[in-house]
């Protein structure tokens, strides 16, 4: 007999979909959307309909705590007991703590799980109870654009994505709205239907871009000389607010004097966009409300990211287009919910002065020998670092070294799990209870279980529960059920809560956030919360922050000649979904004619793309769908799809973006060449 259960998708995506759940016996055997939250209505990606039922019951899943039997990286382990690996940890950990204090231990999660519990709750208060390293995580994704955000218009929540439906122009710069933002698809649709005009900016010709009215192809990482030249259009167009200006906006002449440095085309030459595409956005974006602007998170992975993003944001302050549904900024939705971090992870719990390290960094502290006290152990879950993190073969020198004891925890054996002296098997959001806020859509919704906890596997909250108690935590943050957890994660006494504790959420329908008894709409229900309570072209918080009061361009330079992006695919979230198939073949490396042509490459063969820090061998996909100067290939692929043991990371450089020290990605810089070396059996370099 099956039962139907709701649950809500958990993976790193803004949308947050409402699921429904097939369950047969203590199997899940289908998953679907549902209507419990009216934004995804019934629709899940193709990813997540095909691969959860493999991932939770497939021959992937760790189902009982696991020692290391053979080399790092080689994935083989023993089956131990839940109280030998307890045990094994508290040994080691002690030894470490009286050995080099407690910032010898470093957690490396991030958010594999979006559920509150799950990505930072029991887990963060173990870390700072015990008082290891803090880990700033947000640099490896979303952290740009949200300190952008909030140095621009201070924690408040930007547009309701249902309101791009009231737009008579939308741009999607820098989103992939058909791989990162399902939902956003045929809202945006719509608006077309009833005469919106659509423009996507992106450096390659993506689903939504053949859709569009103009396509600005841009070169990665210019997009704020883009801005400023649409800006100096929109200025000589005459279609500045200036009321507006003069009431709501912060630091206009000083940014409109950084804005004036750069011709048109100057801008048009950096950026490979014709001087007639830019003339037209602004000219569209002068003539149409409301105008919507979708930002992904892409075009802040380089290190013009932060500059880039403020530049589109102050877009909408200076033609006066907040204030009506529609028109703004679809974006910073995790501000829209009562979240209550410090309660819910205690902070406070760290002795003060405890160090902070930057996820980006990990694998240069693990190699720094005149590091005090030096990383001696390292706990990483929620996260697959070895393929996600920038320089991946210095984060796996780091991992391989004889000295650290690494501990993991995850549904899966992942690459980064394979280096782990102890793995403990945790369950997946479908055998926990969680709350759901999203950071692409303002519906708030809570699961319970729908299955229990698979094989000896435990939630995250029970496994650091568990580690607590062994480590003589007693207090009660440590004895808190997840019942008071989700209690403590959220402010119960929010209106929009209707009086439920959090912990009592209805699972059958999400919550919508609502700001003044309606949507969240800046400028009229909702308003700047910046020190002056203007939109800060100039800002006071990122200049103490980041050294960055105005907006910045500093050009990269590299002798490499091809720049490579490595944007999201619609076969995984991230890296989470690349082991389910163990015949995954490498991904594609896509590159424009032209530049094949000038190295004599054909499509369909092997090439090696390399720089200083790395090689990859990628079967060639030639496509007038990347612009020249660019190559593309899909982030996340495990190392099983390699043939020496480094996936696309390894050449991603680990230097910092302008804001929030952020991971760049698409700084990346590459020669391509053909591969002559025959196909050899994928290994593991360890
Ligand atoms: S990955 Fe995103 S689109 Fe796919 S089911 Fe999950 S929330 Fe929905």
């Amino acid at each position: 007999m099956s039962v139907v259960m709701a649950s809500v998708c958990p993976l790193d995506c803004p949308d947050t979909c409402s699921l429904s759940v097939t369950v047969e016996g203590e199997r899940i055997v289908r998953v679907r959307g549902s209507r419990a939250n009216p934004y995804t209505a019934g629709v899940i990606c193709g990813k997540v309909a095909a691969s959860y039922p493999e991932f939770v019951h497939g021959p992937g899943r760790l189902l009982a705590p696991l020692r290391r039997a053979g080399r790092r990286g080689e994935g083989r382990f023993a089956r131990i007991s839940w109280d030998e690996a307890l045990d094994a940890i508290h040994e080691r950990f002690t030894a470490i703590l009286r050995a080099h204090g407690p910032q010898a231990i470093l957690p490396l999660n991030y958010a594999g799980p979006h559920g509150m519990l799950a990505v930072g709750s029991m887990d963060l208060r173990f870390f700072h109870r015990l008082g290891a390293t803090l880990l700033d995580r947000p640099p490896l994704c979303g952290g740009v654009r949200t300190q952008a955000w909030v140095g621009t218009f201070g924690p408040v929540p930007g547009m309701r994505p249902e309101q791009v439906a009231h737009a008579r122009l939308i741009v999607a710069w820098g989103n992939n709205v058909t791989s990162s933002n399902l939902h956003l698809v045929p809202i945006i649709q719509a608006a077309r239907r009833r005469g919106a005009k659509l423009v996507v900016v992106d450096p390659r010709r993506t689903k939504i871009a053949e859709q569009a009215d103009l396509h600005l192809a841009i070169t990665p990482g210019t997009d704020i000389l883009l801005a400023w030249a649409v800006t100096g259009e929109l200025e000589r167009l005459d279609a500045f607010d200036r009321d507006f200006i003069a009431e709501h906006v912060h630091g206009f002449a000083a940014y409109m004097e950084r804005v004036r440095r750069v011709s048109p085309a100057e801008a048009s030459r950096a950026c490979g966009v014709p001087e007639a595409q830019i003339r037209q956005l602004a000219a569209w974006y002068a003539a149409l409300s409301p105008a919507a602007i979708a930002v992904g998170n892409g075009l802040e992975r380089n290190r013009n990211g932060g500059g880039g993003i403020r530049a589109i944001f102050a877009l909408p302050a200076l033609v006066g287009k907040f204030g009506v549904p529609g028109g703004g900024l679809v974006n910073a939705a995790s501000f829209a919910f009562p979240k209550t971090p410090r309660r819910l992870q205690r902070p406070d719990l760290a002795p003060p002065g405890t160090r902070t390290f930057n996820i980006v960094d990990v694998g240069k502290h693990l190699l720094d020998e005149a590091l005090a006290p030096p990383v001696k152990a390292v706990f990483i879950y929620n996260h697959n670092p070895l393929i996600v993190h920038p320089d991946q073969n210095r984060l796996r020198r780091g991992l391989l070294r004889d000295d650290l004891f690494t501990v993991g925890c995850d549904v899966a054996m992942t690459d980064s799990m394979a280096y782990c002296d102890i793995v403990l098997p945790a369950s997946t959001h479908f055998e926990s209870h969680d709350l759901y806020p999203a950071y692409g859509q303002h519906w708030l919704q809570r699961a319970e279980p729908a299955i229990p906890p698979q094989g000896e596997s435990l939630p995250n909250t029970e496994i650091f529960r568990r580690l607590a108690a062994r480590f003589g935590f007693e207090d009660p943050p440590f004895k808190a059920t997840d019942a008071e957890l989700m209690d403590d994660a959220l402010d119960a006494d929010d209106p929009r809560l209707g009086g439920v504790p959090p912990g009592r959420i209805p699972t059958d329908r999400a919550l919508p956030m609502t700001f003044n008894g309606g949507e969240a709409v800046l400028f009229k229900t909702v308003f700047p919360a910046t020190p002056t309570g203007k939109v800060e072209l100039a800002s006071g918080h990122l200049a103490e922050r980041y050294g960055q009061s105005l907006p910045e361009y500093r050009p990269v330079r590299s002798p490499y000649p091809l720049i490579l992006i490595s944007p999201a695919s619609s076969r995984r979230i991230t890296s989470t979904f690349g082991g389910l198939k163990p015949s995954d073949a490498a991904p594609p490396l896509e590159m424009h004619p032209e530049d094949a042509r000038a190295r004599a490459l054909r499509d369909g063969m092997t090439v090696k793309v390399w720089n200083d820090l790395g090689e990859v061998h990628l079967p060639l996909k030639v496509t007038d769908a990347v612009r020249p100067g660019v190559v593309s290939t899909p982030k996340g692929a495990w190392l099983r799809t390699s043939d020496n043991g480094q996936t696309v990371t390894a050449l991603v450089p680990a230097h910092h973006a302008d804001l929030c020290a952020g991971a760049c990605f698409n700084d990346t810089r590459v020669d391509v060449a053909p591969y002559m070396e025959p196909p050899r059996t994928p290994r593991s370099p360890s």
